[in-house]
């Protein structure tokens, strides 16, 4: 007898085996003829194993013809082929026990389909639905596939401080992290004295592990960071959390060109990945979701064309003559708004598009200047469903023009004298961008809020579980 999972009992090659499954009822149905079928679920996978329960079986009147919806049970039977249509195989039971039951009284997972909105009132519940399952392993499977083609292609994981003293874009939405008793906080001149703060000055959760990354690039050549980021912008969308996941590869002797070339590869490798081992969760989203059904012909496309590459003057200049009405006006020196990055990628261009050369007005201190002074070497990649799912850019690498652009943007460098130590000794042309991890997972799936693709969202006003 062999431990197996629900995914592993479901393939053709275990017929013939003795089997234990553990796992949750998912629905039971009791037959005419005396027996009773349990759609059995553990995780491994997004289908159930039918197992056929007889009527034979010591405990059938007392136990399992009283299995709810989520109880938890073990099995123990034989994999048979199955005779009916959709699966190959199914568990023919031996011994049926009863581990944990769930009152169908109170049970908040009944079978009917519940909507997004109310799972999120059971988060810690909600993973054992379809969606969220499949959700999960989506999330898995793209984490390790971000490992893997880094390490594949020569990148050093890089572990960046989640606390920093260092507001890193000037961005000023930031957490601050502090011991001070906010009842009786120590004063200077009327004001909070920092210094008798855990670090001694003010410290914040991070934005971003860039700059620290350089700090690596500019040594190891090629790292990435994997890790929490946090934002306090009282920004509800959905695609906004405050609490979210960014990769951030930063390479030395990369030109924004070469940053391009590794963003597209990259995303062709996530998406081709999630393609080659999340099939069963795929089709259960382009199947499910509403508005979905053209999952797997955008997914195709984003594989098999190269991304769109237009400046920001282009793109605005599009957008100008779309002669479409927009929430947010458009012109030259506006930051663009999802509306507009999604009319490029959806309906202009039908594909991603790698929007290049920002105005330095609308971008941080640190992207490199161009001869025209007047724009940056910033990209942001927008694809359909989504919008903007990364922003990079080539650094600047000249001490005195990344010194004056501080300035510019109303931040002192004396207070960043180890970031532009990296330009004062053996300064280096070099790049990186942030790619998001839910906004990724958006981007795959189809799922519409971006509250649905993490485990437990962080929003403004809610930081239940
Ligand atoms: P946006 O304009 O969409 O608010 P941003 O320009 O502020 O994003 P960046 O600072 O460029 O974002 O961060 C890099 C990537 O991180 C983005 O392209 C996006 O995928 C992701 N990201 C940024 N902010 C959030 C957030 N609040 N929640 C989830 N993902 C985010
Ligand atoms: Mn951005």
């Amino acid at each position: 007898m062999d431990k197996i999972s629900v995914a592993d009992a479901r393939k053709a090659e275990a017929v013939g085996r003795q089997v234990r499954l553990q796992g949750w009822v998912r629905t039971r149905r009791d037959s005419k003829g005396g027996f009773s079928f349990i759609e059995l679920n553990d995780g491994s996978c997004q289908g159930n194993v039918q197992v056929v329960a007889p009527g034979e079986l010591a405990n059938y009147e007392a136990v399992v013809k009283h299995l709810h919806t989520g109880a938890s049970v073990r099995i123990d039977g034989e994999v048979k082929a199955s005779p009916a249509k959709g699966q190959s195989t199914e568990v023919l039971a031996s011994n049926v026990e009863l581990i944990g039951d769930a009152d169908s009284e109170t049970y908040q997972l009944q079978k009917k389909g519940h909507s997004f909105e109310f799972l999120r009132g059971i988060a810690h519940l909600r993973p054992r639905t379809n969606t969220f399952g499949a959700i999960a392993r989506l999330r898995h499977q793209v984490s390790m596939s971000i490992h893997q083609f880094f390490h594949e292609h020569g990148f050093y994981y890089v572990h960046t401080p989640v606390i920093t003293a260092s507001d890193c874009e000037g961005a000023g939405a930031m957490f601050r992290v502090s011991t001070i008793d906010p009842a009786e906080p120590p004063k200077v001149d009327g004001k909070v004295d920092y210094t008798k703060d855990f670090f001694g000055k003010p410290a914040y959760l991070t934005v971003s592990g860039q700059l620290q990354g350089e700090a690596f690039a500019c040594a190891l050549g090629k790292i990435y960071t994997f890790g929490p980021t946090f934002r306090a912008e009282n920004s509800n969308t959905p695609r906004h959390l405050a609490e979210f996941w960014m990769i951030e590869p930063e390479m030395a002797f990369y030109e924004l060109t070469d940053n391009m070339d590794l963003a597209e590869a990259f995303l062709k490798r996530i998406t081709s990945d999630a393609l080659k081992f999340c099939m069963e969760d795929l089709k259960f989203f382009a199947e499910k979701l509403e508005n979905n059904k053209e999952l797997f012909a955008k997914l195709e496309n984003v594989l098999n064309n190269p991304f769109k590459r237009v400046s920001y003057t282009e793109g605005v200049d599009i957008l100008l003559k779309s002669g479409k009405k927009w929430e947010y006006p458009v012109a030259w020196g506006n930051d663009l708004q999802s509306e507009h990055e999604r009319y490029l990628a959806e309906q202009h261009f039908k594909c991603p598009v790698i929007l290049y050369d920002y105005p330095r007005t609308l971008k941080p201190f640190y992207m490199k200047v161009n001869d025209d002074q007047k724009t940056v070497r910033a990209m942001d990649v927008l694809v359909p469903g989504v919008g903007e799912i990364i922003g990079g850019s080539q650094r600047e690498e000249k001490l005195d023009v990344l010194e004056s652009r501080m300035r510019e943007q109303g931040l002192e460098p004396e207070g960043y004298g180890w970031y532009l130590d990296l330009r004062r000794y053996g300064t280096v042309p070099h790049s990186g961008f942030g790619l998001g991890l839910e906004r990724t997972i958006l981007f795959l799936s189809g799922m519409a809020n971006i509250r649905d693709v993490i485990p437990f969202p962080r929003t403004p006003g809610n930081a239940e579980y």
